[in-house]
């Protein structure tokens, strides 16, 4: 296991995930009852962006940092920008949250959040950074397994983030069969998916495998900052989700042009939300 997060705390892809990520919870939040939260792929919970680490790669620059002091925006980036300057302080950038940090803001009494981390250092990190936190599970495992292992959770409502580190080849490739599956054990949740973009050309596969494998309704949501004609390393980032709450579409639809509007780099890339079902034309 080489990936560490660190290196890529704060850019782009993390902008667009926790933003997505803040929409959903504050859907689930529409109604009394609980909700549980697991998340496969947990990290540490929170970033130093002064860290060696990730000064070596300083994506952060082309992420939060073009947006965390900005003050007219869409309410939900309003919200994401509290969040991460909740963890701040005097407005000025040091910490950037990790995605559970963001939930545990936004978190009931009632609710549940359940964390796999495989990482051993990182497990340790996010368990201390936890620790007070008895409505928090912490598990060092394989988080595809916590998908067999905690799934239904007994709320019945709530949300799966899948947010792998892609190390392996052809890992996004075996997502969908993966989704699938996990619908089978939970019809009603709803799952968040991350991957990165180098090329639509590239992504065809997997967008064809999908509506192969799910029959539920899903979203793609995709952001990307710089021109599909070059296949860098991350051209911007794109999230399935299925069972999409009741108009997080328009919710969204709202802040994606904004969104694009501040991070591209020379009016390169695109924002596009589409709505797919397994009848629908994969691309
Ligand atoms: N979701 C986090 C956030 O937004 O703050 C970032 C997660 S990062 C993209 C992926 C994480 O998955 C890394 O911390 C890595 O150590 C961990 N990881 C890699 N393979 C894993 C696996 N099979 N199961 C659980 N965690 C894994």
């Amino acid at each position: 296991m080489n990936y560490r997060h660190t290196y890529h705390a704060g850019n782009i892809g993390d902008v667009l995930k926790h933003i997505v990520l803040i929409a959903l919870i504050q859907s689930l939040k529409r109604k009394e009852t609980p909700f549980c939260y697991l998340e496969t792929h947990a990290g540490i919970g929170s970033y130093d962006l002064l860290a060696d680490t990730t000064q070596k790669s300083r994506e952060f620059e082309n992420g939060i940092q073009k947006i965390f002091n900005t003050e007219h925006s869409p309410d939900l980036i309003q919200d994401y920008i509290t969040c991460v300057k909740s963890l701040n302080q005097a407005n000025t950038l040091r910490y950037y949250p990790g995605s559970p940090y963001f939930v545990k803001q936004l978190l009931r009494s009632e609710d549940r959040m359940i964390l796999s981390e495989l990482h051993p250092e990182d497990f340790q990190t996010l368990k201390k950074f936890f620790i007070r936190e008895k409505q928090i599970a912490v598990h060092h495992q394989d988080g595809y397994q916590s998908l067999k292992a905690y799934l239904p959770p007994k709320e019945r409502r709530g949300l799966v983030l899948i947010d792998p580190a892609y190390e392996k080849p052809n890992e996004l490739m075996q997502l969908p069969k993966l989704l699938a599956e996990a619908l089978k054990r939970w019809e009603t949740g709803i799952f968040a998916l991350w991957y990165p973009i180098k090329t639509q050309e590239q992504l065809k596969p997997f967008y064809c495998e999908l509506t192969e494998y799910i029959h539920r309704p899903f979203l793609r949501v995709e952001l990307c900052v710089h021109s599909d004609e070059i296949a860098l390393e991350l051209n911007g980032c794109g999230m399935i989700i299925m069972n999409p709450p009741w108009q997080l579409d328009e919710k969204l639809e709202e802040i994606l042009p904004f969104l694009w509007n501040m991070l591209n780099i020379n009016k390169q890339g695109y924002n596009k939300i589409t709505s797919l079902n397994s009848n629908s034309e994969a691309v």
